[in-house]
């Protein structure tokens, strides 16, 4: 991960903790390996700590690269020169950490890397093969680099820099080679965030939480659109996603700048009792008496069992339900407006409609930023503008991985230039979710005809709804969704323990 700009081979670099080096910075600055990612929200983007991420902020860092400024992973930035992403320290013009010596504990241990071994029940030291100086050098060398690093690890205070930042243990991978099993780490993080594996939540786990949904009941065609994995991946690079299994049931937690909360109830075929009196403990021990501590987008169904348990129930923005047939068609005097405007774009605009290909992302990424622009001309509410800047990485994700999403999208060009792109994905057999739609505002009737030409695919594909998600208390949303005359709100409930309210 270092990209070297002094030569530090065994040298000790800057406070808060510092490592010895062992790749020579001339070997640094002919790889293309460290700093440089191929998906916005790689598990391998570096971790910085609130000091870390203080130093990276005199450093010149921006404060929107870090969603959580009590610590997090860095939000990566498009390579202005290729198709990946690069750490926003890394200068591409000189192949240099322009944060060297501020530079995260994280990017300090590499290409030594801490991470679980495969059962997720011990922490091990290992070193990354991906790194071409590691290929080469020889094995006893490495492990007297790695028997001093071990020895700072060991220290109590670095013990806890570690505990308190659990994501600075990354998952077990096949190419980093074992050096060492950290027993006393290991049991430390255990004594802070349980016993049960706490895990990462990537885009291997996604078939895992789909099964388990299933097998809930949760998930049909009037239900939330929250009852499906893309729904919450998609903010994985703003906010971190955890899983655990307690008690038979899978227990997906956020790590928000706020404290932790649980987006789901425990999600599994039983009954909630025993996983949700586990999960409030374990939010209890990390969050303290904070009023965080909650479960959203709790279904109807289990609202009784919620209220037996004591909880206080607090509603939700509804998700808006819509029959298919009506939004693909429009017939009738109530869609004439919706109608005319999409007429209006098909006699005035020379376009055509295709799939997305990843190659669009460019073009997606500057009309998000145009159509972001119309949006705060238009005088848009301070709480839009906030939701709109967190949304620009959620789109990264979803333009990056919407093949490994199984996500359909659509982009609309006009004369050859991209003007709008929507993806989708289904929710169940009978219904698809709108994920996100975004139009050239200057364009009329163009978002009005994306929208209908969706809900007609969906439709020749066998949809009977379209669920457009909630509105996230806009009044603009609100009024926009209203007008196409949803079948049904489906409610959506909050829920937090008794005794933090
Ligand atoms: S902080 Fe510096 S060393 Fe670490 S990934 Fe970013 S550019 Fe590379």
């Amino acid at each position: 991960m270092p990209a070297n700009t002094d030569e530090l081979a065994g040298a000790f670099v800057t406070p808060p903790i510092a490592l010895p080096q062992l790749v020579p910075s001339r070997t640094c600055l002919q790889c293309d390996v460290c700093c440089r990612f191929p998906d916005p929200d790689s598990a391998l983007r570096p971790y910085f700590t609130e000091n870390e991420i203080t130093l990276a902020l005199a450093g010149g860092i921006e404060a929107t690269a870090f969603p959580n400024q009590l610590g997090s992973q860095v939000i990566l930035v498009p390579d202005p020169h290729g198709e990946g992403y690069l750490c926003p320290a890394f200068d591409a013009a000189t192949s240099k950490c322009r944060i060297y010596e501020q530079r995260p504990l994280d990017c300090q241990l590499y290409p030594l890397a801490l991470m679980w071994n495969e059962l997720h029940d011990q922490v091990l030291l290992g070193w990354d093969t991906k790194c071409p100086f590691m290929r080469e050098e020889i094995p006893a060398a490495i492990q007297r680099h790695a028997d001093r690093v071990m020895a700072l690890l060991d220290q109590p205070g670095v013990r806890d820099h570690f505990v308190a930042h659990p994501r600075l243990i990354g998952r077990f991978q096949e190419d980093v080679v074992v050096l060492a099993l950290l027993s006393r780490l290991t049991e430390a993080v255990a004594g802070q965030w349980g016993t049960a594996p706490l895990h990462r939540f990537t885009l291997d786990d996604i078939p895992r939480m789909t099964t388990t949904l299933d097998q809930s009941g949760w998930r049909h065609a009037q239900s939330l659109a929250a009852y499906s994995p893309v729904y919450h991946y998609m903010w994985n690079g703003l906010l971190a996603y955890w899983w655990m299994e307690l008690e038979g049931a899978l227990c997906l937690f956020v790590q928000s700048p706020d404290g932790w909360f649980m987006p789901l109830p425990p999600i599994g075929a039983g009954p909630i009792d025993a996983p949700l009196c586990e999960a409030m403990r374990l939010l209890r021990r990390w969050n303290g008496d904070s009023p965080v501590s909650r479960v959203e987008n709790v279904p109807s169904r289990l609202v009784p069992e919620f209220e037996r348990l004591g909880y206080r129930l607090t509603p939700k923005e509804p998700d808006y339900l819509y029959r298919a047939r009506d939004l693909a068609s429009l017939a009738g005097d109530r869609y004439r407006s919706h109608r005319a405007l999409c007429n209006r774009f098909e006699r005035e605009q020379s376009f055509e409609m295709s799939s997305y290909q990843v190659g669009d992302r460019q073009d997606c990424r500057a009309l998000l930023a145009d159509w972001s622009r119309q949006k705060r001309a238009e005088g848009l509410e301070s709480f839009g503008a906030m939701l709109l800047a967190d949304a620009a990485p959620a789109h990264e994700v979803i333009w990056s991985q919407a093949a490994a999403l199984r996500l359909t999208g659509k982009v609309v060009k006009i004369h050859g230039r991209l003007c709008a792109y929507t993806f989708r994905y289904w929710l169940t057999s009978r219904t698809f979710c709108v994920l996100l739609e975004v139009a050239d505002r200057t364009v009329p009737g163009l978002a009005q005809y994306l929208f209908r030409e969706t809900c007609r695919m969906a439709v020749a594909e066998g949809a009977e709804y379209i669920n457009t998600m909630d509105d996230a208390g806009l009044p603009g949303l609100r009024a926009s969704k209203q007008a196409y005359h949803p079948v049904m709100l489906i409610p959506n409930v909050a829920a937090f323990p008794a005794c933090t309210s």
